[in-house]
């Protein structure tokens, strides 16, 4: 019986293998991670920047500098990906934007380009993070 089962479990493995083989186009939305998890961890990369500019540290707020981005561009792809009602996609889409725009000025000081502090960008980042944190989790 156990080999019995263990023959059904392998076909099904070949199957699922061959259906994987449809090409680089076919979508697969992305399964790692939730909406509520992504958000998480952003909110925790803005906690890092947020205490590296507070402790004049610059270095240790450059690098979740740039994670941020690219959790935020994953973000993105996850509220695509999701069964959200499209007005709630345009609305965390909007706030990445921002948020993009935000932690970008703040980069581009940190790269002697004309851009803003981390002081003046703080509250629009604060208080998109806490928009965004609401509509992310109120979607499960
Ligand atoms: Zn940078």
């Amino acid at each position: 019986m156990a080999l019995r089962l263990l023959s059904v479990t392998s076909l099904f493995c070949i199957l699922v293998l061959a259906g994987c083989s449809g090409g680089p186009s076919e979508h697969v939305p992305a399964e790692s991670g939730s909406l509520e998890d992504k958000v998480a961890e952003i909110v925790e990369l803005r906690n890092k920047i947020r205490n590296g500019f507070a402790s004049d540290d610059v270095e240790a707020a450059h690098g979740p500098l740039h994670a941020v981005g690219d959790t935020l561009e994953e973000l993105s792809q996850l509220a695509a990906d999701s069964g959200l009602p499209s007005a709630s996609k345009e609305t965390i889409e909007g706030h990445i934007n921002t948020l993009f725009a935000s932690f970008g000025e703040v980069d581009k000081t940190l790269h002697g380009q004309e851009g803003a502090t981390y002081d003046e960008e703080s509250r629009t980042i604060d208080e998109t993070m806490e928009k965004l944190v609401q509509i992310c989790n109120a979607s499960q």
